[in-house]
């Protein structure tokens, strides 16, 4: 019986059946911009996915189930074995399956980086957390390239397109996937302090033996690990079971308690004489880690844009089926602006991630020098990670009371929305990287400098801006490197949008972010035409 107190009206139906790469035009423009059109029929059909109240429902239920740690069987003997729930194995299935893990590795074609990068922010919309894995998968490679041989034997179980959860040796396995051992308690940003020790076994190994205070995807089957062996700081291989098929001494000592990212597990793991090779030369580990940090900040870049785009689209979802003092939500002027202005961050972080993208896709192939990545990795990783903890609560806002509530999903993406700002290099790491790229890569200044140029004579603020930006880089020391990159990262948005995007949101973006910026969300300058750009983000 229904009672007539139980009538529910003026309640958005769930944003569920909808692609997400089909309704985000700036996505699928830079993906064509940066050479990747070709992919444009795989990406409708991972959107397709993604929008599924199926995979919608794995991703919450993935979360609600926290992963369980088995230390010891029940006969006393170490497991080191994380439980995970169903649901977190079908989205690892899947994402495994497109390709989001190390794809562009093996797919030749100009632009497999762009596609990865692209199905990366339209996955994000699903769930976060298990992109974590596929982040470390991805990154292994370049670094594993350094030495040929473990390149040869690992790179084919790295990019199968098959996902394998038995835990055993890798050679029982039809797909594997990577994880990075870097962080100790005593220090994470400073990885030159690490602890960890590493002998030679005297067969070409090592045996290294400390703490790793995070480790994520623990259950992965390699891991590149830190330690300080008899010449100095040194980048390890580390698999989790040896070659003579016996486990590696690699114990797990308790999952942490993350305040978002929970389905995956994040640990805590001692090694005791735990098997490795060195990787790169010994003595040289930072500068052969790098190469791996650089793709993760890649991938925060892409993930923070991910989140920015999934709560953006529940946000207008919501307005437009909403309506408050008699008039829909989407029509109410202020709410307008709070949209659009998340709007052109959504695209600006989308356009910067995805040209990044291009260039370690054109740095791979030989077709661009690697100046350009070289300090526009930190550089948008610092901004989008940083803008994105604000954007996100200000979507979960436009749901009112209902967006605080687990069910709408913003609260998952507000949790998660603080991490890529954290891990792989936080803040102000990444300012002092790209002061430090400043001086030692002079060359990298003078590529983004070059792509900032590209934009000039379009818009006089524009032009104004830079001048600015040229003025300021002649003095640089720590204390401005905050400022001094929040103006490379907007120019270098707004360069993209000057040259790419439609004339309202270039013109509202160097309006709201160059010229006259106001602090919160919303608070854009008079005169930008707010309707326009909510209704490209999100074609109704
Ligand atoms: C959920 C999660 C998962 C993670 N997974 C992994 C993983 O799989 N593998 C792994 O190796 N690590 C992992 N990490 C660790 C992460 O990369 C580190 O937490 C991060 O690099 C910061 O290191 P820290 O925690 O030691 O902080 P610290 O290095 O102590 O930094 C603390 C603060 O000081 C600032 N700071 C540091 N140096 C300077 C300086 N010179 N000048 C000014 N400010 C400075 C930093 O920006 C930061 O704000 C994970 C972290 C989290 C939260």
């Amino acid at each position: 019986m229904q009672y007539p107190t139980h009538e529910v009206v003026n309640q958005p139906p769930p944003l569920e059946g909808h692609n997400p790469y089909t309704l985000d035009m700036a996505l699928g423009e830079a993906l064509a911009r940066e050479g990747a059109a070709w992919a444009s029929d795989a990406l409708e059909e991972l959107g397709a996915l993604a929008g599924s109240p199926e995979f919608i429902e794995w991703g919450r239920v993935a979360n609600a189930h926290f992963p369980v740690l088995h230390t010891h069987d029940r006969f006393g003997h170490r497991e080191d074995r994380i439980e995970f729930h169903p649901a977190y194995h079908h989205l690892m299935e899947t994402a495994i399956a497109s390709g989001l893990h190390a794809a562009p590795w093996v797919d030749t074609r100009p632009g497999s980086h762009v596609v990865r990068a692209a199905k990366f922010i339209v996955w994000t919309a699903v769930e976060a957390g298990h992109l974590c894995p596929m982040s470390m998968t991805y990154a292994v490679v370049p670094c594993l390239a350094e030495e040929p041989d473990l390149l040869a034997e690992w790179l084919p179980r790295l990019a199968s397109p098959e996902y394998d959860p038995a835990f055993l040796p890798a050679t029982q396995k039809r797909g594997i996937t990577a994880g990075m051992a870097l962080t100790e308690k005593q220090g994470g940003s400073d990885v030159r302090a690490n602890s960890t020790v590493a002998v030679p076994d005297g067969d070409g190994a090592y045996l290294l033996t400390g703490h790793k205070w995070f480790v994520s995807g623990t259950m992965a089957d390699i891991f590149l690990a830190t330690a300080l062996g008899p010449e100095g700081l040194t980048c390890f291989f580390l698999p989790r079971w040896k070659p003579d098929g016996s486990k590696n001494n690699f114990w797990i000592q308790h999952i942490k308690d993350k305040m978002g990212d929970r389905s995956n597990a994040t640990s805590e793991v001692e090694f005791a004489d735990a098997w490795a090779l060195p990787v790169g030369p010994v003595g040289r580990g930072v500068r052969t880690i790098v190469e791996m940090i650089n793709r993760t900040r890649l991938d925060c870049s892409l993930g923070s844009a991910g989140l920015m785009r999934a709560g953006l689209a529940q946000a207008i979802h919501h307005a437009r089926h909403r309506a408050a003092f008699g008039k829909g939500l989407q029509d109410q002027e202020l709410m307008v602006q709070v949209l659009a202005d998340l709007a052109l961050e959504s695209e600006a972080a989308t356009s910067a991630a995805l040209r990044l993208a291009g260039a370690y896709d054109r740095v791979a192939r030989g077709t661009e020098p690697p100046g350009f990545s070289r300090i526009a990795t930190p550089v948008v990783k610092y901004w989008i990670c940083k803008r994105n903890p604000g954007h996100s609560a200000e979507a979960l806002e436009c749901l009112g009371g209902s967006g605080y509530i687990e069910d709408s999903g913003l609260p998952r993406v507000f949790r998660q929305s603080p991490l890529n700002g954290v891990w792989e290099g936080s803040g102000n790491v990444m300012c002092l990287d790209v002061l430090r790229a400043m001086r030692r890569e002079p060359e990298s200044l003078e590529a983004f400098l070059g792509e900032l140029d590209r934009a000039a004579g379009a818009d006089g603020r524009y032009d104004r801006a830079l001048e600015d930006l040229k003025k300021a880089l002649t003095e640089v020391g720590e204390t401005v490197a905050r400022r001094l990159v929040e103006s490379m990262a907007l120019l270098l948005q707004a360069s993209l949008l000057l040259r790419h995007a439609p004339g309202f949101v270039s013109d509202a973006f160097v309006a709201a972010r160059l010229e006259s910026p106001g602090i919160a969300y919303g608070a854009l300058p008079d005169g930008v035409d707010a309707g326009a750009i909510v209704q490209r983000a999100m074609p109704e």
